[in-house]
């Protein structure tokens, strides 16, 4: 078998495109909604994804803001600063790009946000609306994409017994909350396995989908999937390689070559679950835009 690629960069697409009649809806009312995008120090990744943000934003329609600050700014700046984006009314979504540098407490940093306005969904107000099923708290956006990625290619988690590889607070742990919820598009019966899995294979095997998490380079092989299986990759990992004109290349937490033979449809790294992201970002902050207008 040759699984069928998931375009994820179609589907963000298309949830973008989606978003563009709300944001001419809530113009038309006068409000338009806007974003800021906080980035501390210079992780060259981050600069990346920061600009991608800003521009997915400045296309729908919606006003972007980015504030750089050097990497050795005092915490309490970066505290002082989100109390005035909180304040200000034509900000209606505040995302804080992590990691932040080493001497910030990014769970002070996260707290200090008005959970009305962390469009990024790491608030615990939000963190708890999304276990308790509350539709007006923000979901955060990677793994409300894996969902989106689920169900726009036919493969809707109800009813399905779904493996989730990795319960970090970011990724894992937020599908696992999303795909167990009594809702549809998903309503999945979930296992979610971690270091102290014993038998991870025997576990993976059982997923009619997979969803992997690890932050570890290839670690779900194509003997690891059910025959059949629908796998989402999240993982984004840089590993070196010489043949390639910078010296590495991106893959998943899955190896691919070997997945691809095995599954019945598979997301690739990159163009898989990272355009997600930034569409569900979008979808957020025009939410955060709506409920506070
Ligand atoms: P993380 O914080 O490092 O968490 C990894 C999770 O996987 C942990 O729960 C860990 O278990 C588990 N794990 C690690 N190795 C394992 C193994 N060999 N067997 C079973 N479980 C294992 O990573 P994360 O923030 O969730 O990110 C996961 C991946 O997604 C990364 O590659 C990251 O780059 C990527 N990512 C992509 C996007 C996107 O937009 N596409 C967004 C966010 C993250 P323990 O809890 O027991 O340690």
């Amino acid at each position: 078998m040759t699984a069928r690629i998931i375009d994820g960069t179609a589907i963000g697409k298309a949830i973008r495109e989606e978003l563009k009649a709300e944001v001419a809806a809530l113009r038309s009312r006068g409000v338009v909604p806007g974003l800021t995008v906080v980035l501390v120090g210079d992780d060259p990744a981050s600069h990346v994804y920061v600009r991608m943000k800003g521009k997915a934003a400045d296309e729908l329609g919606m006003k972007s803001e980015t504030v750089r600050l050097p990497a050795d700014t005092p915490e309490v700046d970066l505290l002082a600063l989100l109390d005035k984006l909180n304040a200000d009314r034509a900000v209606h979504g505040i995302l804080v790009q992590l990691p932040l540098p080493g001497h910030m407490d990014s769970s002070k940093v996260l707290l200090r946000m008005k959970p009305e306005k962390d469009v990024d969904g790491f608030h615990p107000v939000n963190v708890g609306k999304l276990v308790i099923g509350d539709p007006s708290g923000f979901r955060p956006c990677t793994p409300a994409g894996v969902q989106e990625l689920l169900v726009r290619s036919g493969a809707d988690p109800s009813g399905k017994h779904v493996v989730v590889v990795g319960r970090s607070l970011i990724v894992g742990r937020p599908v696992a909350n999303i795909l167990m919820q009594k809702a549809p598009g998903a309503n999945a019966t979930v296992t979610v396995a971690h270091t102290g899995t014993r038998d991870l294979a025997g576990i993976t095997r059982q997923g009619e989908i997979l969803v992997v998490a690890a932050g570890r380079p290839e670690v779900v092989t194509g003997d690891m999937i059910r025959p059949g299986a629908v796998v989402i990759d999240v993982g984004v990992n840089r590993v070196a390689d010489a043949a390639a004109k910078n010296g590495h290349r991106l893959v998943g937490d899955v190896n691919f070559r070997q997945a691809v033979e095995v599954a019945s449809m598979i997301t690739p790294v990159p163009g898989g679950v990272g355009p997600l992201t930034i569409a569900l970002l979008m979808r957020n902050t025009v939410q955060a835009a709506r409920q506070a207008s």
